[in-house]
């Protein structure tokens, strides 16, 4: 079967691989890794995860290297991250060693459904945690499941680095100063899809977030990380609302290395005038340039990439430093990559 798939012509969709893998908690304790051929899950309808939202998810990718050899970029950052959003929305806690057990498990069980390296496709891991067990009342589960399968992901850029353009939505929030931002749960995604159909309608690639109480400072660029470069320096907004994206930590420590000064500080809207360079960043795209902003309730338009021009040449240092760490083209100094055997 994989013979047929058309690898550089795979969307970010779901198609079927041959096994995922699975992890149930049950009596306070976290059971035996298994595996299963099944794309279903059976789970009680008063299941938490149904009505209350106590679920969590993950992503990162594996990518076939230049080498022959796979490489997986950052588990344990990724195991941290669902631990911290475990903590957030009282889930156990699965330790990271079986976290990236599983990853590498999955990965290994599926690997012909990881594409070759020219094709520029990768294979997404979507780790995913809810609650299963019954329950009326507003309370914690008692059971979970744990669960991790994977899908082949085209390249990002089909045509190169390109450029889309953003618009600030004031009309809804993703989450709240306070609220479940940090975590990596399914109700903030719930809660973007309204403003993000209404990016879309209005020709835009994706919504804009401010911050919630204020709406002065930059929260996030849809569902990713928003950074902006300017005399050398890579700013990235400071604020307790939105998710610690991993490329973002990990573009930060490149920045330093290329000789960036790096800032991570509340970026009031108005500063977005002095960038030279922006970008939305996360394990789908690495970095996705951000062609322009409008603010349709200023009339303003803060533009970073001119009709006809490349984007910025900080944002592609930056990505192709990531990129060939990822792919086992560059040292991997700080130890992020995972290699399979
Ligand atoms: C997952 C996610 C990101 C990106 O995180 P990475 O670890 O870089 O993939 C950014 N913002 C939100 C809201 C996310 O859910």
């Amino acid at each position: 079967m994989s013979e047929k798939i058309d690898w550089a012509n795979l969307s970010f969709g779901y198609m079927p691989t041959d096994y995922n893998v699975r992890c149930y908690f049950r009596n306070g304790a976290w059971g035996e890794i298994e595996v299963s051929s099944s794309e279903s899950i059976n789970i009680h309808m008063a299941a938490t995860c149904l009505h209350y939202g106590q679920e969590a998810f993950e992503g990162l990718k594996a990518y076939r290297c230049p080498d022959g050899k796979i490489r997986i970029f950052r588990p344990e950052a990724n195991a941290e991250r669902l631990q911290s959003t475990c903590r957030g929305i009282l889930m156990p806690e699965l330790p990271t060693e079986k976290f990236v057990e599983m990853v590498k498990k999955v990965v290994k069980l599926n690997e012909r459904f990881i594409p070759p390296y020219e094709s520029g496709a990768s294979l997404y891991i979507r780790p995913l945690l809810i609650g299963t067990g019954a329950q009326v009342g507003v309370r914690p589960a008692n059971e979970f499941l744990f669960v991790i399968f994977v899908t082949p992901v085209g390249p990002y850029f089909k045509g190169g680095f390109q450029a889309n353009p953003y618009v600030v939505i004031r009309d809804y929030d993703r989450s709240a100063p306070l609220g479940t931002g940090v975590y990596k749960v399914g109700g903030n995604y719930a809660a973007s899809l309204l403003a993000n159909k209404k990016a879309h309608d209005l020709g835009y690639s994706c919504e804009f977030y401010l911050d919630a109480k204020e709406k002065k400072y930059i929260d996030e660029a849809g569902a990713a990380n928003f950074f902006g470069i300017k005399n050398n320096t890579y700013v990235t907004p400071l604020s307790t609302s939105i998710l610690p994206s991993i490329t973002n930590m990990s573009l930060m420590t490149l920045a330093e290395e290329l000789g960036m000064k790096v800032e991570r500080r509340q970026i009031p809207i108005e500063e977005l005038e002095t960038f030279e360079e922006a970008g939305a960043c996360g394990t789908a795209a690495v970095i996705s340039p951000i062609g322009r902003i409008d603010d349709l309730d200023t009339k303003k338009s803060y533009v970073f990439v001119k009709e006809g021009e490349q984007p910025g040449g900080w944002s592609k240092k930056l990505y192709d430093s990531l990129r060939d760490i990822q792919y086992g083209r560059a040292a991997d100094k700080h130890n992020w990559v995972t290699v399979m055997d």
